[in-house]
Protein backbone atom coordinates (compact mmCIF):
# COMPACT_ATOMS: atom_id res chain seq x y z
CA UNK A 1 0.00 0.00 0.00
CA UNK A 2 0.89 3.19 -0.96
CA UNK A 3 1.66 5.27 2.37
CA UNK A 4 1.45 8.56 0.97
CA UNK A 5 -1.81 7.69 -0.67
CA UNK A 6 -2.98 10.50 -1.53
CA UNK A 7 -0.70 11.96 -3.62
CA UNK A 8 -2.67 13.82 -5.73
CA UNK A 9 -4.54 17.16 -5.58
CA UNK A 10 -7.28 16.78 -3.51
CA UNK A 11 -10.90 18.69 -3.52
CA UNK A 12 -13.42 19.30 -0.31
CA UNK A 13 -17.12 19.93 -1.14
CA UNK A 14 -18.67 20.10 2.00
CA UNK A 15 -16.99 21.63 4.75
CA UNK A 16 -18.71 24.49 7.48
CA UNK A 17 -16.93 27.52 8.69
CA UNK A 18 -17.31 26.83 12.10
CA UNK A 19 -16.30 23.40 12.18
CA UNK A 20 -13.29 24.29 9.80
CA UNK A 21 -11.39 26.29 12.31
CA UNK A 22 -8.61 24.64 13.43
CA UNK A 23 -8.56 24.62 17.47
CA UNK A 24 -5.16 26.84 18.05
CA UNK A 25 -7.11 29.40 15.65
CA UNK A 26 -10.39 29.35 17.54
CA UNK A 27 -8.34 29.92 20.83
CA UNK A 28 -6.42 32.87 19.33
CA UNK A 29 -10.00 34.81 17.67
CA UNK A 30 -11.77 34.15 21.23
CA UNK A 31 -9.16 35.72 22.98
CA UNK A 32 -8.36 38.38 20.61
CA UNK A 33 -12.20 39.40 21.46
CA UNK A 34 -12.53 38.83 24.91
CA UNK A 35 -15.27 35.95 24.99
CA UNK A 36 -16.20 34.27 27.82
CA UNK A 37 -15.15 30.56 27.12
CA UNK A 38 -17.04 27.72 28.93
CA UNK A 39 -13.05 25.90 29.35
CA UNK A 40 -10.41 28.74 30.33
CA UNK A 41 -7.96 26.04 29.97
CA UNK A 42 -6.36 25.27 26.10
CA UNK A 43 -6.51 21.72 25.97
CA UNK A 44 -10.02 21.72 27.85
CA UNK A 45 -11.37 23.81 25.74
CA UNK A 46 -10.29 21.39 22.80
CA UNK A 47 -11.20 18.35 24.36
CA UNK A 48 -14.83 19.89 24.90
CA UNK A 49 -15.55 21.34 21.26
CA UNK A 50 -13.59 18.22 19.73
CA UNK A 51 -15.65 14.49 18.94
CA UNK A 52 -13.92 11.33 17.80
CA UNK A 53 -15.21 7.34 17.09
CA UNK A 54 -15.15 7.21 20.96
CA UNK A 55 -16.58 10.75 22.07
CA UNK A 56 -19.50 10.97 20.04
CA UNK A 57 -22.75 13.10 20.26
CA UNK A 58 -26.06 12.80 18.56
CA UNK A 59 -26.16 15.37 15.58
CA UNK A 60 -28.90 17.74 17.40
CA UNK A 61 -27.20 17.73 20.81
CA UNK A 62 -24.22 18.47 19.51
CA UNK A 63 -26.01 21.41 17.56
CA UNK A 64 -27.60 23.00 20.77
CA UNK A 65 -24.62 22.45 23.22
CA UNK A 66 -22.01 23.64 21.14
CA UNK A 67 -22.21 24.16 17.63
CA UNK A 68 -24.45 27.01 17.67
CA UNK A 69 -24.21 28.52 21.05
CA UNK A 70 -20.27 27.92 21.15
CA UNK A 71 -18.77 27.91 17.24
CA UNK A 72 -20.92 30.15 15.40
CA UNK A 73 -21.32 32.48 18.55
CA UNK A 74 -17.24 32.20 18.60
CA UNK A 75 -16.61 32.79 14.68
CA UNK A 76 -19.14 35.83 14.57
CA UNK A 77 -18.43 39.20 13.45
CA UNK A 78 -15.96 40.53 10.39
CA UNK A 79 -12.85 40.09 12.36
CA UNK A 80 -13.55 36.49 12.82
CA UNK A 81 -14.92 35.44 9.81
CA UNK A 82 -12.26 36.77 7.88
CA UNK A 83 -9.98 35.65 9.41
CA UNK A 84 -11.59 32.31 9.93
CA UNK A 85 -12.05 31.81 5.76
CA UNK A 86 -8.52 32.75 5.25
CA UNK A 87 -7.20 30.45 7.53
CA UNK A 88 -9.35 27.60 6.50
CA UNK A 89 -8.53 27.64 2.95
CA UNK A 90 -4.91 28.22 3.46
CA UNK A 91 -4.65 25.51 5.88
CA UNK A 92 -6.50 23.53 3.20
CA UNK A 93 -4.13 24.08 0.82
CA UNK A 94 -1.12 23.30 2.92
CA UNK A 95 -2.72 19.69 3.04
CA UNK A 96 -2.91 19.31 -0.55
CA UNK A 97 -7.05 20.26 -1.13
CA UNK A 98 -6.29 22.07 -4.33
CA UNK A 99 -10.09 23.08 -4.49
CA UNK A 100 -12.38 24.48 -1.80
CA UNK A 101 -16.04 24.95 -0.98
CA UNK A 102 -16.52 26.49 2.26
CA UNK A 103 -20.16 26.47 3.47
CA UNK A 104 -22.18 28.89 6.42
CA UNK A 105 -24.99 30.69 7.37
CA UNK A 106 -23.87 34.63 7.19
CA UNK A 107 -26.82 35.15 9.61
CA UNK A 108 -25.28 32.75 11.97
CA UNK A 109 -22.21 35.10 12.02
CA UNK A 110 -23.71 38.43 12.69
CA UNK A 111 -24.35 38.13 16.13
CA UNK A 112 -28.62 37.46 16.04
CA UNK A 113 -28.56 40.28 13.85
CA UNK A 114 -26.41 43.31 15.77
CA UNK A 115 -23.93 43.59 12.57
CA UNK A 116 -24.18 44.45 9.37
CA UNK A 117 -24.61 40.91 7.09
CA UNK A 118 -23.07 42.75 4.15
CA UNK A 119 -19.91 43.47 6.01
CA UNK A 120 -20.14 39.72 7.52
CA UNK A 121 -20.17 38.28 3.45
CA UNK A 122 -17.47 40.89 2.52
CA UNK A 123 -15.20 39.89 5.02
CA UNK A 124 -15.17 36.19 4.23
CA UNK A 125 -15.09 37.29 0.70
CA UNK A 126 -11.69 39.39 1.94
CA UNK A 127 -10.71 35.94 4.02
CA UNK A 128 -11.04 33.70 0.11
CA UNK A 129 -9.38 36.38 -2.11
CA UNK A 130 -6.37 36.78 0.50
CA UNK A 131 -5.88 33.15 -0.04
CA UNK A 132 -6.16 32.74 -3.21
CA UNK A 133 -3.72 35.73 -3.75
CA UNK A 134 -1.40 33.34 -1.77
CA UNK A 135 -1.91 30.72 -3.78
CA UNK A 136 -2.49 31.14 -7.76
CA UNK A 137 -3.33 27.38 -8.00
CA UNK A 138 -6.09 27.18 -5.40
CA UNK A 139 -9.72 27.32 -5.97
CA UNK A 140 -12.45 28.33 -3.71
CA UNK A 141 -15.68 29.56 -3.41
CA UNK A 142 -18.59 30.28 -0.50
CA UNK A 143 -21.66 28.30 -0.73
CA UNK A 144 -24.61 30.09 1.76
CA UNK A 145 -26.59 27.61 3.76
CA UNK A 146 -30.13 28.66 4.23
CA UNK A 147 -31.43 27.05 8.02
CA UNK A 148 -34.58 24.97 8.20
CA UNK A 149 -35.15 26.47 11.45
CA UNK A 150 -35.23 29.76 10.43
CA UNK A 151 -38.34 31.25 8.80
CA UNK A 152 -38.86 31.93 4.90
CA UNK A 153 -38.18 35.64 4.70
CA UNK A 154 -34.93 34.92 6.49
CA UNK A 155 -34.08 31.92 4.11
CA UNK A 156 -34.78 34.59 1.46
CA UNK A 157 -32.56 37.31 2.22
CA UNK A 158 -29.92 34.97 2.44
CA UNK A 159 -30.66 33.86 -1.17
CA UNK A 160 -31.12 37.77 -1.90
CA UNK A 161 -27.41 38.17 -0.41
CA UNK A 162 -26.02 34.83 -2.73
CA UNK A 163 -27.34 36.47 -5.86
CA UNK A 164 -25.69 40.18 -4.74
CA UNK A 165 -22.66 38.33 -4.34
CA UNK A 166 -21.88 35.65 -6.63
CA UNK A 167 -19.82 37.70 -8.79
CA UNK A 168 -17.43 37.90 -6.14
CA UNK A 169 -17.48 34.03 -5.37
CA UNK A 170 -20.47 33.00 -3.95
CA UNK A 171 -21.41 29.65 -5.96
CA UNK A 172 -24.09 27.98 -4.54
CA UNK A 173 -26.73 27.81 -1.83
CA UNK A 174 -27.41 24.59 0.27
CA UNK A 175 -30.28 24.09 2.69
CA UNK A 176 -28.82 22.60 6.49
CA UNK A 177 -29.92 22.72 10.19
CA UNK A 178 -31.72 20.17 12.06
CA UNK A 179 -35.85 19.47 11.06
CA UNK A 180 -38.05 21.33 11.77
CA UNK A 181 -42.41 20.33 11.51
CA UNK A 182 -42.68 24.21 10.54
CA UNK A 183 -40.43 23.90 7.52
CA UNK A 184 -42.10 23.20 3.81
CA UNK A 185 -39.99 22.18 1.05
CA UNK A 186 -42.72 23.24 -1.28
CA UNK A 187 -42.49 26.67 0.08
CA UNK A 188 -38.94 26.39 -1.13
CA UNK A 189 -39.66 25.42 -4.30
CA UNK A 190 -39.55 29.30 -6.13
CA UNK A 191 -36.87 30.29 -3.77
CA UNK A 192 -34.42 27.88 -5.21
CA UNK A 193 -35.52 28.07 -8.84
CA UNK A 194 -34.70 32.12 -8.48
CA UNK A 195 -31.11 31.01 -7.44
CA UNK A 196 -30.82 28.74 -10.48
CA UNK A 197 -32.02 31.27 -12.98
CA UNK A 198 -29.09 33.63 -11.50
CA UNK A 199 -26.60 30.83 -12.14
CA UNK A 200 -25.77 29.39 -8.98
CA UNK A 201 -25.98 25.91 -7.91
CA UNK A 202 -27.89 23.75 -5.83
CA UNK A 203 -26.63 21.48 -2.71
CA UNK A 204 -29.38 20.20 0.08
CA UNK A 205 -28.59 18.74 3.33
CA UNK A 206 -31.03 15.38 3.52
CA UNK A 207 -30.77 11.73 4.04
CA UNK A 208 -28.38 12.12 6.86
CA UNK A 209 -30.42 11.22 9.82
CA UNK A 210 -33.75 11.38 8.67
CA UNK A 211 -36.17 9.07 6.61
CA UNK A 212 -35.51 8.68 2.55
CA UNK A 213 -38.79 10.39 2.32
CA UNK A 214 -37.91 13.76 2.96
CA UNK A 215 -35.29 13.00 -0.01
CA UNK A 216 -37.41 12.20 -2.11
CA UNK A 217 -39.34 15.72 -1.43
CA UNK A 218 -35.85 17.48 -2.05
CA UNK A 219 -34.77 15.58 -5.45
CA UNK A 220 -38.65 15.64 -6.88
CA UNK A 221 -39.14 19.37 -5.88
CA UNK A 222 -35.78 21.08 -5.48
CA UNK A 223 -33.64 19.07 -7.97
CA UNK A 224 -30.45 19.70 -6.47
CA UNK A 225 -27.02 19.46 -8.38
CA UNK A 226 -25.98 17.96 -5.31
CA UNK A 227 -26.62 16.44 -1.91
CA UNK A 228 -25.08 16.62 1.37
CA UNK A 229 -25.09 13.45 3.17
CA UNK A 230 -27.94 11.51 0.87
CA UNK A 231 -27.02 8.06 3.05
CA UNK A 232 -30.40 6.98 3.71
CA UNK A 233 -30.95 6.50 -0.08
CA UNK A 234 -28.71 3.53 0.15
CA UNK A 235 -32.49 1.58 1.33
CA UNK A 236 -34.22 2.84 -1.59
CA UNK A 237 -33.37 1.72 -5.09
CA UNK A 238 -35.91 3.67 -6.79
CA UNK A 239 -34.37 6.44 -5.05
CA UNK A 240 -30.96 5.27 -5.87
CA UNK A 241 -31.80 5.23 -9.93
CA UNK A 242 -33.33 8.65 -9.84
CA UNK A 243 -30.51 10.27 -8.29
CA UNK A 244 -28.39 9.15 -11.20
CA UNK A 245 -31.14 9.97 -13.76
CA UNK A 246 -30.83 13.28 -12.61
CA UNK A 247 -27.48 13.17 -12.12
CA UNK A 248 -26.97 14.14 -8.41
CA UNK A 249 -23.91 13.79 -6.59
CA UNK A 250 -23.45 13.05 -3.09
CA UNK A 251 -21.51 14.24 -0.67
CA UNK A 252 -20.23 11.81 1.86
CA UNK A 253 -18.68 12.49 4.59
CA UNK A 254 -17.89 9.49 7.09
CA UNK A 255 -16.36 10.92 10.07
CA UNK A 256 -19.24 13.39 10.68
CA UNK A 257 -21.63 10.48 10.53
CA UNK A 258 -19.64 8.10 12.28
CA UNK A 259 -19.29 10.64 15.37
CA UNK A 260 -22.93 11.81 15.06
CA UNK A 261 -24.31 8.06 15.22
CA UNK A 262 -25.79 8.78 11.52
CA UNK A 263 -24.11 5.53 10.84
CA UNK A 264 -23.20 2.94 13.68
CA UNK A 265 -19.47 2.14 12.34
CA UNK A 266 -16.99 1.83 9.11
CA UNK A 267 -18.67 -1.31 8.65
CA UNK A 268 -22.07 0.23 8.47
CA UNK A 269 -20.51 3.07 6.28
CA UNK A 270 -18.66 0.04 3.99
CA UNK A 271 -22.06 -1.41 3.45
CA UNK A 272 -23.36 1.95 2.37
CA UNK A 273 -20.64 3.12 0.15
CA UNK A 274 -20.37 -0.77 -1.58
CA UNK A 275 -24.21 -0.49 -2.49
CA UNK A 276 -23.96 3.16 -3.89
CA UNK A 277 -20.58 1.55 -6.02
CA UNK A 278 -22.53 -1.33 -6.97
CA UNK A 279 -25.39 1.02 -8.31
CA UNK A 280 -23.66 3.18 -10.00
CA UNK A 281 -24.67 6.65 -7.47
CA UNK A 282 -22.39 9.11 -7.86
CA UNK A 283 -20.29 10.28 -4.84
CA UNK A 284 -17.58 12.45 -3.45
CA UNK A 285 -15.77 12.04 0.15
CA UNK A 286 -15.59 15.22 2.39
CA UNK A 287 -15.04 16.18 5.97
CA UNK A 288 -17.73 17.98 6.91
CA UNK A 289 -16.27 19.22 10.34
CA UNK A 290 -12.82 18.65 9.88
CA UNK A 291 -11.12 20.44 12.71
CA UNK A 292 -13.69 19.24 15.38
CA UNK A 293 -13.42 15.77 14.90
CA UNK A 294 -10.28 14.14 15.61
CA UNK A 295 -7.99 12.93 12.90
CA UNK A 296 -10.71 13.77 9.95
CA UNK A 297 -8.36 16.04 7.63
CA UNK A 298 -9.59 15.12 4.31
CA UNK A 299 -6.67 12.94 3.28
CA UNK A 300 -6.69 11.01 6.31
CA UNK A 301 -10.36 10.14 5.34
CA UNK A 302 -8.95 8.94 2.34
CA UNK A 303 -6.66 7.10 4.26
CA UNK A 304 -9.18 5.48 6.04
CA UNK A 305 -11.28 4.12 3.90
CA UNK A 306 -8.38 2.58 1.90
CA UNK A 307 -6.70 1.50 5.08
CA UNK A 308 -10.22 -0.26 6.26
CA UNK A 309 -10.81 -1.94 2.84
CA UNK A 310 -14.19 0.00 1.97
CA UNK A 311 -13.09 2.00 -0.95
CA UNK A 312 -10.06 0.55 -3.24
CA UNK A 313 -7.24 3.35 -4.26
CA UNK A 314 -8.56 3.54 -7.92
CA UNK A 315 -12.37 4.39 -6.74
CA UNK A 316 -10.83 6.64 -4.36
CA UNK A 317 -9.32 8.86 -7.09
CA UNK A 318 -12.70 8.44 -8.89
CA UNK A 319 -14.31 9.90 -5.75
CA UNK A 320 -11.88 12.93 -5.95
CA UNK A 321 -12.35 13.48 -9.79
CA UNK A 322 -16.20 13.54 -9.69
CA UNK A 323 -15.34 15.78 -6.88
CA UNK A 324 -13.35 18.39 -9.48
CA UNK A 325 -16.35 17.78 -12.25
CA UNK A 326 -19.09 18.24 -10.16
CA UNK A 327 -17.77 21.49 -8.23
CA UNK A 328 -19.73 24.98 -8.00
CA UNK A 329 -16.65 26.86 -8.39
CA UNK A 330 -15.54 28.19 -11.75
CA UNK A 331 -12.20 27.97 -13.65
CA UNK A 332 -9.62 30.33 -12.87
CA UNK A 333 -8.71 30.93 -9.47
CA UNK A 334 -9.25 34.49 -8.15
CA UNK A 335 -9.43 35.74 -11.75
CA UNK A 336 -13.02 34.12 -12.11
CA UNK A 337 -14.47 36.57 -9.78
CA UNK A 338 -12.56 39.68 -11.47
ZN1 LIG B 1 -22.83 19.42 6.58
Amino acid sequence: MDTAFPSFPLAELHAHLSTSIKPSVYWKIAQAQGFKLPKRNYKEFIEYITLSPEKRMNLNDYFEQIYHPLLDKLSSGTYAVEKATYEIMTGAYRNNIKLIELRNNPMKHNQGGELDLDHIIMAMLRGMERALLEHEDLSAGLIFCLAREFDFGMNHVIVEKAIKYKRRGVVGIDIAGPGNSDFRIDEYKGLVQKAKGEGLKITIHTGEADDADDMWEVVEKLQPDRIGHGLRAVKDKRLMEQLIKQNIVLEICPLSNIVTNAVKDLSEMKTILRTFIDNGVKFTINTDWPEVIEDAHLWRQYQLLLKGKILSEDELKKCNEIAFQSSFIPEGGLNAYL
